[in-house]
């Protein structure tokens, strides 16, 4: 077989794509139609293809690429690390510099007393890890029965059978099942779910939805609680103001433990390191991932309170591991990513640009007539189309139709947004320019005039 490269002829990347390349979150006949399109470079919020389109990334690849594309820096310092120590793991009662010094400085940035590492290669892999964490948590406590973790309808936790199962999302709980002990409360979509009540009214309603759920239960079987501070899968869905202090009141009020999935929000997104920070949330477990490496290397991990550790210690061996927790290039890349984004001020520059910049041209695209509301926390937001913004209804047509014509006219126009149902939503890499943003939001503009 010839060499296959980027200078070949996009037809044929595509046929040998869709041959003999299955993709994840998608129906492959329907690609092999229509071909994939094929990304071959990129730099800052750009993207290159392979006929030479410029695109702008509105979602940071898969909300990771928090830096930016084509950092120079970490590809030296991984070079830098597969030739000193390619690999070498870390159970066993070894460990190696990367690791280390990842752990120790992922315990002086997240807050409070979340202080202890335990490293995945993945989001999935590190709800997995958390799913044995709080189960063996109060097994070592003696209280074994106390295994069930509260999640949320329409949350996104990952894709293994753990993460799946996480998640509220029943199309990937038709696909092979759930495993027990995990039960779903209700989502804080005030937009979709609200009716009558106010944002505010809803938010409590929502989050008292977790203190039933553990009376029902019985507090003596509830191990957890998980959500992510900003439902992204699920559409980025902000809650309202009233949701997390509810949340947070009732889990310390019950004693159960608290997982904050940060794999999206982590890592600046949201314009604090940790989306915790944002929703003033003390979470006992963060699940991370994507930010961490900014997507330059696969790495995810769980961080630990002084308080699970402790437990977890006490009951000797943890029975659990990935050949690649801590990976040496994953650590030293991720260490060198969160240098730049310490170092370069990234945060504080979310911050400026997202408020009042993005944030006033976000909200003025509810003056279209598909869009109904409009919301953004940090570099993070969503528009949902609505036929009706008074009555905030829904499109008659199949879920998402409208949502996914937008979608593809945003592909056309050379922008990368992402639709979930009818919500479009954004989440660009931190480092986006002012002027990049105008350029996101008139492609955004054009692209909603074109589909309906
Ligand atoms: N948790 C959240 C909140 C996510 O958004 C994702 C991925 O999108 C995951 C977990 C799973 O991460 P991964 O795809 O790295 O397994």
């Amino acid at each position: 077989m010839n060499m296959i490269t980027n200078h070949m002829p996009t037809e044929e990347l595509q046929a040998l794509d869709a041959a003999h390349h299955m993709h994840p979150f998608t129906d492959a006949n329907g690609l092999a139609k229509k071909g994939a399109r094929i990304i071959t470079q990129g730099k800052g919020v750009w993207l290159t293809d392979s006929r030479g389109e410029k695109i702008i990334d509105g979602m940071a690849g898969l909300w990771c690429v928090n830096i930016g594309y084509g950092r120079p820096e970490l590809a030296e310092v991984a070079a830098r690390q597969m030739n000193e120590l390619a690999y070498y793991n870390t159970f066993f009662q070894t460990s190696h510099v990367p690791a280390i010094a990842l752990a120790a400085k992922l315990a002086e940035l997240a807050p409070g007393d979340l202080n202890h590492v335990f490293f995945a290669g993945s989001g999935s892999e590190a709800n997995d890890t958390n799913i044995r964490l709080v189960r063996r948590y109060w097994q070592v406590k003696d209280m074994p029965e106390k295994r069930v973790i509260i999640a949320r309808t329409n949350g996104y936790h990952g894709s293994t059978m753990g993460g799946g199962s996480l998640g509220g999302m029943s199309p990937i709980h038709a696909h092979g099942g759930k495993i027990d002990g995990i039960v779903h409360i209700g989502q804080p979509d005030w937009w979709s779910e609200g009716g009558d009540m106010t944002p505010e009214e809803f938010g409590l309603m929502r989050a008292r939805e977790l203190e039933e759920k553990i009376l029902e239960l019985g507090v003596d079987k509830v191990a957890a609680f998980i959500g992510e501070p900003i439902q992204g899968a699920g559409g980025v869905i902000i809650p309202p103001s009233t949701y997390w202090p509810e949340i947070q009141r009732i889990v310390d009020k019950y004693g159960i433990l608290l997982i904050a999935d940060e794999v999206i929000t982590g890592f600046g997104r949201t314009g604090n390191w940790f989306g915790s920070q944002t929703f003033g949330i003390r979470p006992h477990i963060m699940t991370i991932a994507k930010g961490l490496s900014s997507g330059y290397q696969p790495i995810g991990g769980s961080i630990i309170s002084d308080e699970v550790f402790n437990v977890v210690a006490e009951g000797g061996e943890l029975y659990h591991g990935y050949t690649y927790s801590g990976h040496p290039v994953a650590a030293a890349v991720a260490l060198e990513n969160l240098r730049i984004i310490e170092e370069e001020g990234i945060i504080d520059h979310v911050r400026n640009v997202a408020h009042p910049y993005l944030k006033e041209r976000w909200d003025a695209l509810t003056d279209h007539p598909l869009v109904g509301e409009a919301k953004l926390v940090g570099l993070m937001g969503s528009i949902a189309l609505t036929p009706n913004k008074a009555t905030r209804a829904k499109f008659a047509s199949e879920a998402g139709t409208v949502g996914f014509r937008c979608r593809e006219r945003c592909f056309a126009n050379n922008l990368i947004m992402r639709h979930v149902g009818d919500r479009m939503i954004i989440a660009p890499p931190l480092v986006i320019k002012p002027e990049e943003i105008d350029i996101l939001i008139t492609r955004a503009r054009k692209s909603l005039d074109e589909c309906y």
